[in-house]
């Protein structure tokens, strides 16, 4: 069977979703998607739930996570595909990726606190499922439940964001070592939404030529923040640097995310959609 609609971004309340693996799972059937990953930020610990939600369900399946890099002064993420979920080596290394979270969000409450937001720590941790994936995202829920702001694209506009209160800057993992944690499990790492950096040619020039050094093999060309000029850039790019092409929507939550499952354009023709170079890793 060919496989066109493949969604292999999306996040569950393992990170900062709000649906669990076993919902994500019943939505993507019921909405169509023909294979699935769940790619919680830096952390794998929904992927024995969502691959055996899927089974259930006769929904092809394949591991994934998104991992947090630090690439010269910003911040890249890497998805992987295809590894083996009990990698130790893996697991180890998502594990001190997220180490850092918790000071930098009692750093990022006490910008808040200092432009009169108070209990903003407080506020978040509530929101995250797993205490240690703390992140911007559940302070922006937060802030949308404290009515400082009107949702969650706005509070990311006003605050967390580079240059305004809340941002706190942090050293992620190496592009180095996230790919070959993903590599060595037996996946493929993937460069994700690329146009949201906003680096200069040189800088994506850069990023490309070295994740490929380090074994990367794919690029996601259809996303759900991608624009439609965007897919035709990073399809060239694909062709540029020879890599696979992915497809996913980045879904977080039924009321805050733009694109649901599986809801996006299918890849554009010629390029290797990724998937081709992983049916042996699908379950
Ligand atoms: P963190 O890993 O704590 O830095 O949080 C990053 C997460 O914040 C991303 O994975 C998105 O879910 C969310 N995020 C970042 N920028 C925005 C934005 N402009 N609008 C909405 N969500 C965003
Ligand atoms: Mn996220
Ligand atoms: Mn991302
Ligand atoms: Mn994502």
């Amino acid at each position: 069977m060919t496989i066109l609609n493949a969604d292999l971004h999306c996040h569950s309340v393992v990170s900062d979703g709000t649906l669990t693996p076993e919902d994500l799972a019943q939505r993507a059937k019921s909405l169509g998607v023909e294979l699935w990953s769940l790619t919680d930020h830096d952390e794998i610990g929904g992927q024995h739930r969502a691959a055996a939600a899927a089974r259930a369900l006769s929904l092809p399946y394949l591991t994934g996570t998104e991992i947090s890099v630090s690439f010269i002064h910003k911040t890249v993420h890497i998805v992987g595909l295809g590894f083996d979920a009990d990698n130790p080596q893996l697991i180890e290394g998502l594990h001190n990726t997220r180490g850092g979270r918790d000071v930098r969000a009692r750093e990022m409450a006490d910008q808040l606190a200092a432009v009169g937001i108070g209990g903003a720590f407080e506020g978040a941790l509530k929101y995250a499922g797993n205490p240690e994936l703390i992140s911007r995202t559940h302070f922006a829920r937060f802030l949308v439940e404290a009515g400082v702001c009107k949702d969650t694209s706005e509070v990311f506009r006003k605050y967390l964001t580079e240059g305004k209160p809340g941002f706190v800057p942090h050293r992620w993992a190496s592009l180095a070592n996230a790919v070959r944690w993903i590599v060595e499990a037996g996946g493929m790492a993937i460069i994700a939404h690329p146009a949201r950096y906003g680096f200069t040619a040189n800088e994506e020039y850069a990023l490309f030529t070295e994740f490929k050094a380090h074994g990367g093999q794919g690029v996601e060309v259809v996303t759900g923040s991608h624009s439609v000029a965007d897919y035709d850039t990073y399809a060239g790019m694909a062709r540029e640097f020879n890599l696979a092409a992915s497809r996913g929507s980045d879904f977080h939550s039924p009321t805050e995310s733009h694109t649901d499952l599986g809801q996006l354009p299918w890849l554009p023709g010629q390029l290797t959609p990724v998937w081709e170079l992983l049916t042996h890793r699908i379950q």
